[in-house]
């Protein structure tokens, strides 16, 4: 079932060409409150009565062609990212190390956009670059949960984009300006999406083939991922992981268009604007002068 959210963020599922209108089932929430997809994650919901609902002529239905869709999940609770978790990647990174000796960083969850937004570039003379990644959707939360019940924690995948500035701050910082974390077109539940360990991932920037990859070259896959991240923090439902990017990562520039297409998952669509970029110079922290002399 692919799960999405329209319009002023109306809960929605998509059935080929069309998207079934489900707010009288699942209750509308603004995307400040998390979005309506989230509360019905938490609340454990499941897919079989929604799917008795589509069974119905009475709810409304729409060409999936004259809506706007939105974030499936505009705010989640956490964003837990991976950062080098293909060997491509780690090679073209000039990395030294992998996610088992990095562990995972966090995203701020006011970095989400959905499809047809854009990308805001902050700085006008730092390298910016497209990680196309599979995205993670948490269902049941826990700790410390095992490998082997991990997949059993998952209620889907998304289609992400984990935006970087290639400077010298923390990831958490590089990673974290608002925008800089694009997703969906939808959440396609974890029956539907199959395998996710062996997915098709295929990045295009301003009509450029930049990444072609299976999942099945992630160093953690999916269950290792949700194992790893849940020895660190608890998982809460609608949490999102971002699974690492494989190489191909690349510069986007003012009018680039960013194009992620993950098999069964749909592709996912952004725009990048440079309008605002200031020099990495002029942002807004202490002279290194500064500093020094107030420390005395
Ligand atoms: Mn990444």
């Amino acid at each position: 079932m692919r799960l999405a959210l329209f319009n002023d963020h109306r809960p929605g599922v998509v059935l080929g060409d069309e998207l079934i209108d489900v707010s009288s089932i699942v209750h509308p929430l603004p995307a400040e409150a998390g979005g309506a997809w989230a509360v019905w994650l938490a609340a454990g919901s499941g897919t079989a009565a929604l799917e008795r609902a589509l069974l119905s002529d009475a709810l409304p239905r729409h060409p999936l062609d004259s809506v706007r869709l939105c974030a499936p999940l505009p705010r989640p609770g956490k964003i837990i990212a991976a950062p080098v978790n293909y060997l491509d990647h780690k090679i073209e990174m000039s990395e030294q190390k992998t996610i088992a000796e990095y562990g995972v960083f966090l995203k701020a969850n006011s970095s989400v956009i959905g499809p047809g937004d854009a990308i805001e570039l902050p700085y006008s003379d730092k390298r910016i670059d497209q990680e196309g990644e599979l995205g993670i959707v948490i269902g049941t939360g826990g700790r410390t949960i095992p490998v082997g019940d991990a997949l059993d924690h998952v209620a889907g995948y998304l289609g992400l984009l984990d935006i970087s500035v290639r400077s010298t701050e923390d990831r958490s910082t590089r990673k974290s300006f608002d925008t800089f974390t694009p997703m969906g077109p939808w959440i396609v539940t974890a029956d539907e999406a199959g395998d996710a360990d062996d997915l098709q991932l295929d990045c295009w920037v301003a009509g450029e083939h930049r990444q072609s990859v299976s999942t099945a070259e992630m160093i953690f896959g999916v269950a290792e991922l949700v194992a790893y991240a849940s020895s660190v923090m608890t998982l809460h439902p609608g949490d999102v992981i971002a699974s690492g990017t494989p190489a191909g990562v690349g510069p986007l520039a003012d009018g680039d268009e960013v194009r992620l297409t993950i098999e069964r998952l749909g592709t996912l669509v952004v725009s990048v604007t440079g309008q605002g970029a200031i020099p990495y110079g002029d942002r807004p922290i202490p002279s290194t002068a500064s500093i020094a002399t107030s420390t005395s």
